[in-house]
């Protein structure tokens, strides 16, 4: 067995014996417990990607992805709970080593969680929207402004805030900053929605004339924006492989409990108009993960086709899980409503996923525009 195979057993080990018997109260309002992240922690999930020398696991993209994947087969929003804490200390570590030497220890033993915020209640898809405003002053920066739907703020001790620097009013004028949400002038707030998932720890926070050091800008307008567009690349592709999971999982689950219920004298599966709803999702599972392989291994290997598709891969994955998972639940009856299935989790996590990194119609505008580039007028 390899490093990579050895690391991903274990964390299937974990996410069978730890995080599925935990998950089930999260659909219900729980949060998950700190041992859990501490348990998260020893496996290394916290700095997956960051270099051996700097704590992490040095392991790539790839190995990220097929993480993601494992405990999203089990649970969505603990899995993105740990992995969006991991791309702070990543970002950190790549762009701030100050304040990654501060911040590091807590991030990766799972002591404090962190968060990437950019959207805002009047900024979603359109980014470049944003009106948090970092104002520059002799001894750092001001930081004021309202961020919403961000994973980890309920409960994060970090966060990387996006924001416009100066009076400048568009992308280019967007920065990034570290921002301490334990620093005066931070009130956090829940995002309750119809769908509980307690584990995403979604919420946000209002920025009321924040201080910050010179050091907290780690990404200065002009390439913050460009930057954000790159890592969410990434995001889009794990994100596809979470989907993929989940409706793998579901697919397998529903499976075995066709083996064992039996109606008119025989198991489900017998019946040949039950099974192929398995066998329809089962073929179309097949087709979105190998889309979602290509956007993994173009991401990964830094393939100039990345960026499209990892767009497509997210909306065929996000789809093909709409798609099935209804049905999927559908077909173990009553049965099939219980937490313990994790059906009910999945069929939430999959209209969560929809959003995160990227909203579909905008994904698919994306890859009409890199496919047939727009053509712009020109000057005789
Ligand atoms: C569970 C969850 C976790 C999240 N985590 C984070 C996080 O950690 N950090 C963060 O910064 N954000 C996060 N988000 C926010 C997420 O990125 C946004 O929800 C997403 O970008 C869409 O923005 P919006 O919800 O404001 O929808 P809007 O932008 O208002 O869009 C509304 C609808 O209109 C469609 N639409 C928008 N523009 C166009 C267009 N040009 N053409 C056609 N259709 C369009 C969209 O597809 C969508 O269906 C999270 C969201 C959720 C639900």
């Amino acid at each position: 067995m390899t490093a990579r195979a050895d690391h991903l057993a274990a964390v299937h080990r974990f996410a069978r014996t730890r995080l599925a018997p935990a998950a089930e109260d999260w659909v219900q309002g729980d949060a998950p417990a700190p041992d859990l992240f501490r348990a998260a922690a020893d496996l290394g999930l916290f700095g997956i990607e960051l270099p051996v020398a700097a704590g992490g696991l040095g392991f790539d993209f790839a190995h990220k992805a097929a993480v993601c994947a494992t405990l999203a087969a089990v649970d969505f929003g603990f899995a993105m709970s740990v992995i969006n804490t991991q791309n702070a200390a990543l970002r950190l570590h790549l762009s701030a080593p100050d304040l990654a030497a501060h911040y590091l220890p807590g991030l990766l033993s799972g002591q404090t969680a962190a968060c990437t915020a950019l959207t805002e209640p009047g900024a979603g898809t359109d980014v470049a929207a944003l009106q948090t405003r970092a104002t520059q002053m002799p001894d750092g920066w001001v930081i004021s402004g309202q961020k919403d739907w961000i994973i980890n703020a309920r409960h994060a001790g970090l966060s990387i805030v996006f924001a416009k620097c100066g009076t400048g009013d568009d992308a280019a004028a967007i920065g990034a900053f570290a921002v301490d949400l334990t620093a005066p002038g931070v009130t956090r707030h829940g995002a309750d929605t119809g769908f509980d998932q307690t584990s995403l720890g979604t919420g946000g926070f209002t920025l009321d004339a924040v201080k910050l050091p010179p050091e907290a800008l780690i990404l200065p307008a002009g390439t913050a924006f460009l930057s954000i567009l790159t890592e969410i690349n990434g995001a889009r592709s794990y994100v596809a492989a979470m989907c993929c999971a989940m409706l793998n999982a579901s697919i397998a689950r529903v499976a075995t409990y066709g083996q064992t219920r039996h109606s008119f004298g025989k198991p489900l599966m017998d019946h040949q108009a039950w099974r192929l709803t398995l066998a329809q999702a089962q073929t179309d599972l097949a087709a979105t993960q190998t889309l979602t392989d290509r956007a993994v291994a173009a991401i990964t290997g830094d393939d100039p086709k990345a960026q499209i598709l990892a767009a497509q891969a997210k909306v065929h994955a996000v789809q093909t899980a709409q798609r099935h998972l209804p049905a999927l639940l559908h077909a173990m009856g009553a049965e099939g409503l219980r937490p313990a299935h994790g059906l009910t989790r999945h069929l939430a996590a999959v209209q969560s996923a929809a959003l995160t990194d990227g909203a579909i119609a905008p994904l698919l505008e994306r890859v009409a525009r890199l496919s047939w580039p727009v053509s712009r007028p020109t000057k005789d």
